[in-house]
């Protein structure tokens, strides 16, 4: 009897788990792309016969150091750095940093996993990598941020290179730490290239590049309306985070003519039932990516604080969450279905619980997954990189233009694997057509590449 897609997936996750024992976002992440993959690996005698779905979900390596700083009061801290490079058929690794006390190697290869599918789907040559540290730059002095980047960097160095892996920013990696970072670089090699993507634009930064993710995922969100010929033009937008994705989106978002009804950061929500102006929003992120501010201290017109509160009961036409891992769970999008929600758009990475999506599923609520809505941050790091290869230099509306091509291929690429969905419903899953959509490449790679 022919095997069912249920025990397919049932089988190639108990080998799962028993390698990877209570690593639980990189469980979730594999577990959700092999409920959408499985269907076409079973079709596939190669890709079964080469063990394509077993030898994804093992990183290429899982890299982890000690890292040692003196902090101002001249006390030693101690922290340990990772860098997991998953995978690296398409092109050299590639990948953000992460700064946060819930960095563990499971949020890394979860974040790797998704990363090589997510940099297949822009069609540019990248493999997948994340790495970062349980460091917290919060409350931290520049100084200290600076001793703890070049402590950082004094190992990483050995493990990346413009032709190796190329790390970028993520969550508490921004422009200040990537300057540090690529600044103590440079020192050790005594080399100047394009290691890292997000530098400062005097020092071979690419326009856009911290705009590109929050932008993207408007454009993707853009492409998906015009699949339904509708337009952004007066739709509620409810957004978390108040970082580098999610004020890049309200900025584009409101210059769409939608209206932004929230931002937030973890102490709470910004909410504004008219939506937050052009002017509000470059005020948020003065004081929250250059100030690194609170929204609590904000006093804006029109606009109340929620404190410890989550944006997912406003009223809104499209959700994006673009804050962290698993903050829409399933009762956040009941509470959307509920308000009549029409799409929710991933702008973090994984944000969405599995339950959740289950719940926008059953009720035709379109889905767009982060591997494909937040991949604009990825494609113009690949811009900066062919930049500092040729050494010229694009202009801010060549890069943008770029962008908008790259996020409406992704959306085409997702439609047409689409079809390959389990899902039988009048609405294009985005989920399915992401997964297969970013697999495929990867899968048939792999099978050029040989036993690797
Ligand atoms: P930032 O550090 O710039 O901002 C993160 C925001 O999310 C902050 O407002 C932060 O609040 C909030 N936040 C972080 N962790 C939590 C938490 N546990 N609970 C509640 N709020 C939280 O990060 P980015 O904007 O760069 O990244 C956001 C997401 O987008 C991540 O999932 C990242 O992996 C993903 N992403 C980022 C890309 C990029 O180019 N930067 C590219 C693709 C994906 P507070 O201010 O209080 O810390």
């Amino acid at each position: 009897m022919a095997e069912t897609i249920t025990s397919f997936v049932s089988r190639f996750m108990d080998r799962v788990e028993t390698r990877n024992a209570g690593q639980t976002e990189f469980l979730q992440a594999i577990r959700e792309v092999a409920g959408s993959v499985a269907p076409l690996v079973m079709d596939n005698q190669d890709y079964r016969d080469a063990r394509v779905l077993d030898r994804l979900a093992e990183p290429d390596r899982a890299l982890s150091f000690r890292v040692t700083w003196l902090d101002d009061q001249g006390v030693i801290q101690v922290n340990r750095g990772w860098r997991v490079q998953f995978n690296h058929v398409l092109g050299p690794y590639k990948g953000g940093l992460r700064f946060h006390p819930s960095v563990s190697e499971s949020i890394l290869k979860f974040l790797g996993f998704e990363q090589t599918l997510k940099n297949s789907l822009t069609g540019l040559p990248m493999g997948g990598a994340k790495g970062g540290s349980d460091f917290d730059p919060k409350g931290r002095s520049d100084a200290e941020v600076m001793r703890f980047c070049q402590s950082l960097m004094t190992e990483l160095y050995r493990y990346v290179g413009m032709d190796t892996d190329i790390p970028a920013g993520d969550i508490g990696v921004g422009d200040r730490e990537i300057g540090y970072l690529f600044g103590q670089f440079t020192r050790l090699t005594n080399s100047f290239e394009g290691v890292l993507t997000g530098k400062g634009q005097s020092f071979g930064g690419s326009a856009v590049r911290e705009e590109a993710t929050g932008y993207g995922a408007v454009y993707f969100l853009r492409n998906m309306l015009e699949q339904e010929d509708r337009d952004l033009e007066g739709l509620r937008i409810a957004i978390s985070g108040a970082g580098n994705v999610a004020l890049f989106a309200a900025d584009k978002a409101v210059a769409e003519g939608a209206r932004v009804v929230s931002v937030s950061d973890s102490g709470g929500v910004l909410a504004s039932k008219d939506g937050l102006s052009c002017d509000q929003i470059k005020e948020i992120q003065e004081h929250k990516l250059r100030r690194r501010g609170r929204l609590s201290d904000l006093d804006m017109a029109g606009t109340r604080y929620i404190k410890g509160s989550k944006p997912w009961d406003l009223d809104c036409d499209i959700a994006m969450p673009c804050a962290t891992q698993n903050e829409l769970d399933a009762e956040a999008a009941k509470s959307l279905v509920k308000s009549g929600v029409m799409a929710v758009v991933e702008g973090a990475n994984m944000p969405t619980t599995p339950d959740a999506i289950e719940v926008l599923r059953d009720a035709e609520v379109l889905f767009a997954p982060g591997k494909a809505a937040n991949a604009g941050g990825v494609a113009v790091s690949a811009f900066e990189r062919s930049q500092n290869v040729t050494g010229i230099s694009w202009s801010r509306e060549q890069v943008d233009c770029q962008l908008q091509q790259t996020m409406a291929d992704i959306h085409e690429t997702c439609v047409e694997h689409a079809e390959y969905s389990r899902q039988s419903g009048a609405h294009i899953d985005y989920l399915d057509g992401a997964n297969i959509g970013g697999f495929v490449k990867v899968a048939d790679a792999m099978l050029a590449h040989g036993l690797t």
